[in-house]
């Protein structure tokens, strides 16, 4: 009887720490988007940049204007 309770009580505890892990879990991945920003890299220099400043042509990224033009310039 003593040893039948004790396994509830282990069931119960596993059950609450899955519960709680998936929670923790669930609002770790709620929180990324807001703190860290998808980083793109210029295709033509290399520089890692957030993707709000960069500048995409063509499905690629660029950090500016300037590569922009001389990576579509040097692709023809
Ligand atoms: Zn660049």
């Amino acid at each position: 009887m003593f040893g039948k309770l004790i396994f509830i009580a282990i069931i119960v505890l596993l059950i609450y720490w899955i519960i709680r892990g998936k929670q923790a879990k669930k609002e770790k991945t709620e929180l990324l988007p807001d703190e860290i920003e998808n980083m793109v890299c210029c295709k033509h220099c290399g520089m890692h940049l957030p993707e709000s400043e960069s500048i995409t042509a063509q499905g690629v990224s660029f950090c500016c204007n300037d590569h922009q033009q001389k990576y579509l310039h040097s692709k023809q």
